[in-house]
């Protein structure tokens, strides 16, 4: 695998492309700037990783839109050195970006394929995240409680464990499911043990968030 300049290139391309569509976080902005995208997607896809596009990364799911990981990194609002709490990992791009961005990452993937081989990639990669094998309705307890969630498949609902993972003052950045195939981005701030605010931010479309691990 080689960054070329040609990679690079379109990687800048990309980043303002982004900025064009609003997304104006710098430490985001800078981290897809960073991430090599195209080590995420399989070699079919290659010439695609700068587009705005969504791509299969095998077992039946799909690397999300950079403009998604960028919205979904800018509304975390969470600092260098913060935890995150991100349920499916899938490719690991997302998961690479908020290591990028300097945040502690803990991920939970249900497909064992999937996870064994972004194991091996982030870890090639140099990317330091903590990566898991299970069911992130679960969150990971252990590591809790987390700055930031940021849950990367649709919801039917807001799973309680993970509102018991965030600390106060924490954010969930979570899509939640309006209508077939449609979910709301939706942040949940926890104000107190308790007690939350809701905000959401638009209609996008994610794979759906399935409950159990499985061994695809
Ligand atoms: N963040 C990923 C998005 C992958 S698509 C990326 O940047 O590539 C969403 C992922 O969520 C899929 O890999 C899917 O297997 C996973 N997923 C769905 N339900 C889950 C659950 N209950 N626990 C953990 N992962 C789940």
């Amino acid at each position: 695998m080689e960054d070329s300049y040609r990679t690079k290139g379109l990687r800048k391309r990309l980043v303002e492309e982004l900025m064009e569509m609003g997304i104006n976080n710098e430490t985001v902005l800078n981290a897809v700037g960073d991430v090599p995208r195209h080590f995420f997607l399989d070699t079919a896809f290659l010439k695609f990783a700068y587009t705005n596009k969504a791509f299969p990364i095998g077992a039946g799911q799909t690397i999300s839109h950079p403009y998604t990981v960028a919205v979904q990194s800018t509304l975390l609002e969470v600092e260098r050195g913060d935890k995150v709490l991100e349920v499916g990992t899938g490719s690991g791009y997302q998961t690479a970006i908020l290591c990028a961005m300097g945040i502690k990452v803990y991920s939970v993937e249900r497909q064992r394929s999937l996870f064994l081989k972004t194991k091996k990639l982030l870890s090639k990669l140099k990317y330091d995240a903590y990566l898991t094998y299970g069911d992130g309705y679960k969150g990971i307890s252990g590591y809790g409680p987390y700055k930031g969630i940021i849950v990367t498949c649709g919801a039917p609902e807001v799973p309680k464990s993970l509102l018991n993972q965030l600390e106060i003052n924490g954010k969930m950045v979570i899509p939640i499911d309006k209508e077939e195939g449609v979910q709301e981005m939706t942040r949940i701030t926890k104000i107190a043990d308790n007690q939350y605010k809701e905000e959401r931010f638009g209609k996008f479309r994610f794979v759906p968030m399935l409950p159990n691990r499985a061994m695809g």
